[in-house]
């Protein structure tokens, strides 16, 4: 054992010792820390000022009850959550996600990779994360709307301009966050830059709701780029049918691949001439129905109940934009066997500790999460700048601004694995320069 895996230990395990039920938030760490050795060999000094132990123990964490009336008149209860994890490079900014299995391992998992995801955009972003168990799925708009004023009657005591901005995630999307940023408005005045994927008529920036897909198609150009490949004429397979795959399908189709599935959480469509994103994007965000539909409205797809993943079709590049934890080992396996060459992705933390494992052996390359996923999260700091000048930006300005931060995250992941001889593993090099920019800042202002 060397002095940084000894440390490494010592901090795991006093977080466990603290709260040994967080299995999401305890595989984060997990794979952070495996990342971070050559680092801590040449900064000793951060193990002396115990910077992981403090990394590792959000600012401050809320979690509060929400209260709300359904259609029926009877009052239901969930459990709402904010943790402010890092802000030592800017106020916190992340989601919230509204789905019955956020609890706050969750929540805390999600914050810390936020807190590395938002130093490699290169913006003045701390990291933090939210949400509540609350399941909008089935809820009518007034329920959702009635959920959303009392979540907000509790969170806007906490955030702020300069200290904490929240935005979407699994389960918020624009309807939510218009009834979040009316509750904020009715209650503290119209700061428009208190929330950010707001709509356009209200402080919204253009291309917003596209940037989480769309920047994980410029990242996933610039892996390829690198490797003397091209995404155009590629078979790609997506999971998800949400914000973040809908766009990422567009984008894809338009540099020139063929995207052959999307996915829910009960089953996949899989269409060999390529899913139109638009069908996708009416069936999930217009009619708010589900992926099944898309069968029963495209001659050449096909219907499948389970996971994307387990389906055995060739195809060169995959993009999990569902959920965490989506692709295990054996899924993995599946993968490698299907000819996939890259993982780029889209959701959160989608690849098992397994799964990143068979990867490493059959030499797939991997675009990490905070690094590939990072464009939301990148255009909501460019709505945030657009607030406080008060104007709005150019559809191709946001984008071409978008496109950069995306070309630049993989460069820093790239010349970070290059400096400290980790070849091709874009996910270290991704972990060391988001962690790199924030340990500078926190031994910058002291203990
Ligand atoms: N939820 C998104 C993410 O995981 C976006 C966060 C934001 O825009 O603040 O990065």
């Amino acid at each position: 054992m060397t002095a940084a895996t000894d440390y490494f230990a010592s901090v795991r395990a006093e977080i466990e010792r603290r709260d040994p039920n967080q299995t999401e938030f305890l595989e984060a760490i997990d794979n952070f820390f495996k990342t971070l050795e050559p680092v801590f060999e040449k900064h000793p000094e951060y193990i002396k000022t115990n910077i992981l132990g403090r990394l590792t123990e959000p600012e401050r964490a809320f979690q509060f009850r929400v209260p709300w009336v359904d259609d029926e008149g009877n009052v239901q209860v969930n459990r709402g959550f904010r943790v402010q994890f890092s802000g030592a490079i800017g106020p916190y900014k992340g989601g919230l996600r509204f789905h019955p299995s956020v609890n706050l391992s969750i929540v805390k998992f999600l914050g810390f990779e936020q807190i590395f995801k938002n130093s490699l955009t290169g913006l003045p972003i701390g990291g933090g994360k939210g949400g509540s168990d609350f399941d909008p799925k089935g809820k009518s708009d007034g329920e959702v709307m009635r959920f959303c004023q009392s979540f907000m009657t509790e969170l806007q005591r906490h955030i702020g301009l300069d200290i904490d901005v929240p935005a979407g995630d699994i389960g918020v999307g624009g309807r939510e966050i218009g009834f979040l940023y009316g509750q904020y408005r009715r209650l503290r005045g119209a700061e428009r830059g208190i929330l950010t994927g707001k709509g356009l008529s209200y402080g919204g920036s253009l291309a917003r709701t596209e940037a989480t897909g769309f920047g994980l198609l410029y990242y996933t150009e610039a892996l390829l780029k690198a490797q003397g490949d091209s995404i155009k004429g590629k078979t790609v397979k997506v999971s998800g049918a949400g914000n973040v795959a809908i766009y990422a399908i567009q984008k894809a189709t338009e540099l020139g691949a063929k995207v052959v599935t999307a996915s829910d959480s009960n089953g996949f469509v899989y269409d060999p001439n390529g899913i139109d994103y638009k069908v996708v994007q009416q069936i999930k965000e217009v009619e708010r129905g589900r992926i099944s539909d898309y069968a029963e409205r495209v001659a050449t797809a096909t219907y499948q109940e389970g996971s994307v993943w387990d389906f055995d079709v060739d195809y060169d590049v995959a993009l999990p934009c569902a959920t965490q934890n989506e692709i295990d080992g054996a899924k993995a396996e599946t993968l490698v066997k299907n000819g996939a060459k890259y993982v780029a992705c889209g959701a959160n933390m989608p690849c098992t500790p397994d799964a990143v494992q068979v990867f490493k052996k059959a030499g797939v390359l991997l675009g990490a999460a905070k690094a590939a996923n990072a464009g939301g999260v990148a255009v909501s700091a460019l709505e945030m700048s657009q607030n406080s000048e008060r104007l709005s930006w150019t559809f191709e300005e946001v984008d071409n601004r978008l496109k950069d931060i995306m070309e630049n995250i993989f460069a820093e992941s790239q010349a970070a694995a290059e400096e400290y001889g980790l070849g091709k593993d874009y996910l270290a090099g991704a972990n060391i320069a988001g962690f790199n920019k924030v340990a500078d800042a926190m031994m910058a202002q002291g203990i």
